[in-house]
This record gives structure tokens, sequence and C-alpha cells, in this order.
């Protein structure tokens, strides 16, 4: 039976595809029957699947015992997943479920964690709610065994025409995508400028989240639409629907080809000015298509993509190298590394334990409060990001800062790292330039530390939109909330661009309003000359720059800030766009 879902559309464009429902965040596990006939032998896969994981601890346990290094708890600690491992409660109750619901053993088994979780989550006594996690690493190595055995997304031969279904999807899993081709996702929460949302920009599929409803209501195979520009989604769809759908879908492909014609283009205003076009990027493979679109240079390098999905950290070496090679393979062209902003929606599973990083404070340990409290990992990236600043224009961007303090503590984190490479006679650029992310109104508010220390600002609109209207950017229940048009949040880009020009400190803008072409008329006229996206959006940007005038915007736009008055405001942004 056909229906239509809505969301929030997060990216742009259209997927027509078959769903494959994930289940758990951290997990993509496929839902699908087992055949009667087929029971006995996916009871016994599960089994074995146990055993396997028994044999992996009992391995671990000789292992500490033998090892004089190892932490005393270890051994305790593989002694509770052993227990928890023979639980009845997983080890038994999917079995159950495969027998009744002949669904297969990752299902039952994600199935029955979600159960589990769930009572987790309503204890009250804070160590035992803790326990928690250690029920999801036994279920995430059970799981590893299974889907050893094939049944993992990208080895079924029609990988295009895949569309993920979630309940949810934390940006590490997002970023996982990047290896495999999906044609689209949705999900039921997420807001729009969730990191989620982000990297599904930067894959360029589209997207639909926060429709509440969709994981339980669509089942393996089904057919669906996703239409990302409109945020909605169509399942089942007739033919009617699916013709026209297929039509539009290869207009816009026709479209976006037609746009390729501008790579070689300037970017440059009908005035004159020189628009400085840079491209975000979350890992070093993303350089392909900076290329293609012949982007500037990096305006964000979201390294934090580095840490995630992965039980240890990268070292100094490994990080060094990613970066070097984003670095070499823009010859001439600046590359902005920001240092780590993990924290609020992006966890790394190396971090579990060692650092105070809940899943979710974003007004809590996040970005630069947390490099700070962990020096060791902090100076170990900045060694890596100077060690890469030999080989090309390499920039530092420290995220999250709002206190002076915050400001001379990093300098001097900085100067630290540049004399132990300087003690190790490791070459590096000495003068490498260093600037801050304007993404606390506070700091937008209070410019001097910044503009006293720094060599250049790059406004983080994402967060500074979420701090100042004080609304989760991941939660698509206050989604409607979210505003970049508020005044509030202009007066504060306003500011930091009149700062920044007072001081002669170059003004970035890195966050989702930069890839938007329905707003670049209105950053021009506020001032702005360096703008930094997705290598997706940037040249339908481009597009939109060599057809303003930067002089006559400058009045136009003077006069939308000072309208109160929302709708007004958006009646005179249309004006401003349409002329
Ligand atoms: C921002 O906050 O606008 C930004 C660019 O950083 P992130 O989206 O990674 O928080
Ligand atoms: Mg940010």
């Amino acid at each position: 039976m056909s229906f239509v879902l809505h969301g929030l559309a997060v990216s742009q464009g259209i997927a027509i595809g078959y769903a494959h429902l994930v289940s758990h965040a951290t997990f993509e596990v496929a839902q699908y029957q087992v055949k009667e006939r087929d029971i006995e032998a996916e009871l016994i896969r599960f089994d074995d699947a146990l055993a396997a994981v028994h044999a992996e601890l009992g391995v671990l346990k000789v292992e500490a015992g033998a090892s004089p290094g190892a932490p005393a708890e270890l051994s305790a600690f593989v002694d509770l997943h052993a227990m928890i491992l023979t639980d009845p409660l997983l080890a038994e109750v999917p079995r159950q479920l495969i027998r009744e619901r002949r669904c297969n053993a990752e299902w039952a088994l994600v199935q029955q964690l979600e159960q589990i979780t769930a009572q987790f989550d309503e204890i009250e006594d804070a160590y035992l709610r803790e326990r928690k996690h250690d029920i999801v690493q036994v279920v995430e190595r059970v799981l590893k065994v299974l889907l050893g055995h094939g049944h993992k997304i990208g080895r079924r031969g029609r990988d295009e025409d895949i569309i993920i279904v979630a309940h949810d999807l934390s940006p590490a899993d997002t970023i996982q995508f990047k290896q495999l081709k999906i044609g689209g996702f949705v999900t039921d929460l997420g807001g729009a400028t969730s990191h989620t949302a982000i990297v599904a920009r930067s894959l360029a599929i589209p997207a639909v989240v926060g429709l509440h409803h969709a994981r339980p209501l669509i089942r393996d195979e089904d057919l669906l639409i996703v239409d990302g520009t409109r945020g909605v989604l169509i399942v089942d769809p007739d033919h009617r629907v699916l013709q026209e759908y297929r039509l539009r879908k290869s207009e816009l492909e026709i479209e976006r080809n037609k746009l390729k014609r501008l790579r070689t283009s300037r970017s440059i205003t009908l005035d004159g000015e020189t628009i400085q076009l840079c491209a975000n990027i979350e890992v070093p493979q993303d350089i392909e298509k900076v290329k293609e679109v012949d982007a500037a240079g990096i305006g964000l390098f979201r390294t934090e993509f580095l840490f995630m999905n992965r039980d240890e950290l990268p070292g100094e070496d490994e990080q060094f190298e990613a970066y070097r090679s984003v670095v070499k393979a823009l010859p001439g062209k600046p590359v902005t590394i920001r240092s780590l902003d993990l924290g609020a929606d992006k966890t790394a599973r190396a971090l579990r334990g060692v650092a105070r990083i809940e899943p979710n404070p974003a007004l809590g340990m996040r970005a630069i409060r947390y490099c700070l409290a962990e020096p060791h990992i902090f100076l170990a990236q900045l060694r890596a990001i100077l060690r890469a600043s030999h080989y090309g224009q390499v920039r530092l961007l420290v995220p999250m800062l709002a206190h002076a303090h915050e400001i001379e503590q990093t300098l001097a984190m900085v100067s630290l790292a540049k004399e132990q490479l300087r003690d190790a006679k490791v070459k590096f650029d000495d003068s490498l330039e260093i600037g801050g992310m304007i993404e606390i109104p506070a700091a937008a508010l209070a410019l001097g530390p910044f503009l006293k220390h720094l060599d250049f600002l790059s406004i983080g609109t994402n967060d500074l939109i979420q701090y100042t209207l004080a609304i989760d950017r991941t939660d698509e229940a206050v989604a409607y909330l979210y505003d970049e048009l508020h005044p509030a949040v202009l007066r504060l880009v306003a500011l930091t661009i009149a700062g920044g020009r007072r001081a002669g400190l170059p003004v970035a803008l890195c966050g989702e309003m930069a890839g938007d072409p329905g707003l670049t008329r209105l950053l021009l006229g506020m001032g702005l000359r360096q703008l930094s996206m997705h290598p997706a959006q940037l040249l339908e940007v481009k597009q939109k720059v060599m057809k303003s005038d930067c002089a006559l915007l400058r009045g136009r736009v003077a006069r939308l800030l000072r309208q109160e008055d929302p709708v007004r405001q958006r009646e005179q942004l249309i004006k401003i766009n349409a002329v």
C-alpha cells in the first residue's frame, strides 16, 4: 500500500530505491525472513556466534593474566562480559525471537538489545546504568561474528538502490556510508544541521530526517522515493508517481551536469569582487570531490571524523599522513584544519571510558574544552598538523572558543608542540596561521581576545544558531525553531564581520548557511568574502555569486538587517534574490 511521510529536508535531490532497515544506531543490521526449514540453521548460526565470542573472551582472559602490564580490572571485566554473554536475556530470548518471528539472528539480537538498554535507561543507580555499555559491547562482539558471514550492506549487488531506513543514525554511522554506495537515507529522529545531516550533504545523497515513524512502518525491501528537497518520503509509490519522480530525478541530473561548466569560471561578482569559495571536508577521501569543483581551498577539515568507528585513537603519525595527503593534493591552496571537535553528537568509540565525553552534552565537554582537558591527545594532533604545514599552506582552526584563557591556553599548547618538534628536529611552518571559530554567542559579543591573539575568524553558524536560540540541532522536535534569519543570529554574524574588518582580520563563514544559494546574496551583502561549504554545493553558490553585485547588495541587506518583522524580512530576502 502506498503512503507518504513528511519530515525535514536535509539533503537535496531524489533517490529511488529499496529500503534497507537499520536497527540500533551503531549497528547496520538488515532484517530478513528466514524460511521455516532454515530456522534450525539460523539458531545454530546464532549459537556458533555466541560460542566464538566466548572463545574470544577466553583468549583475552589468558592474555590479561599473562601480561604483567595489564590492569588488574581487565580480568574482572572479561569475566563480566562472559557472564553477560551467557545470561538467558542475551543467549535465550533472541533464540525465541528467531523461532517465533522467523527473523535473522542479527535482527533478533539487536531487538533484544534495544529492550534491555531501554530497561537500563530507567535505572536510577548511575553505576548500574553504566553497565548498559558492557552489554552493548558484548552484543557488538557477537554481531561482528554474525556479520562476518556476509550480511553487510554493500555486498548485495544492488548497492545504488539502497535506501537506509533507521530510527536514528549517529554521525559515526553516517560517515561509513562514504565507503558504501548508498542511494539515500531516512531517519525518525534528527535535526537539519545535525552532523548526520551534514554528512549526508557532503555525500550529496538525498536524505530526510525527523520522520517520527518511518522505521516501524517500513519493511525491508519496500520501494521508496526520498525527496530530499521537499522532505517527503513515499513508500511503495504507484506507477504514475514513480514515473513522475524518475523524470524529475533525470531533470535534476541534467541541471547538475550543466553546473559543471562553471568549474573553471572565476568566482567573481558583477562588480568585480572576488569571493573565495572553499570546501568543507570530513575525511581525506573527500578531496576528489573538492577537485571536481576546483574549490579555492579547504575552509574546514572536520578532523574528528578520523577518530570515529575505531577501537584505537589515530596516532600522531597516522594523523600527519592524513593531513599531509590533503595538503599535497591541493598545492598552493590553503587547507584549514580544525582541531578535534568531538562531543555533543560526535562521539568516538575509542574514547569511551577514557574521556569525559557523554553522548550529547552540547553544552558540555566538547571541542577545545575537551582538548585542553586531555593535553596528550591535543598535543599529538597539534604536532601532526604542524608537521603537515611543512608541505603546504596549512592553517589551524580552533572550535568552540569563548574565553580569553582558552585562547591563551591553546596558543601555549601550540608553542609547546612547536618546541617539541624543534627539539626532535622536525620541520614545520613556524608562521602557521591560527584562527578561531565564532560559534558561541559569547565569542561574537566579546571578540576582543580573538582579534588580539588570532590570525583569522570563521563563523560556525550551525552551533551559533543552536546556542543563540537554545535549540538542540539534533532534535527534530525543536527543528521548527531553527532559524538562520533570526535577527539575533544575523546581528551576531554582522558583529563578527564588523569586528574582523576593524581589526584587519579575515572572516569566513563555514556553517551550513554558506552552502545555501538562497542565502549567498545575504551573506555577500553583509560583507562576507570567504565561504566554505560541501563541495556538492559549491558550483550552485558560485553561479549565484557570478550574478550578484556586492555594492548593490550592501544597502539592500542593511535594510533587511534593520527589519524586525520576520515576514517582511523574508519578503525582502525574496526580493534580493529575485533581482
Ligand atoms: C558550525 O558549527 O557551524 C560548524 C561549521 O561546525 P560543526 O558543524 O562541525 O559543529
Ligand atoms: Mg560547530
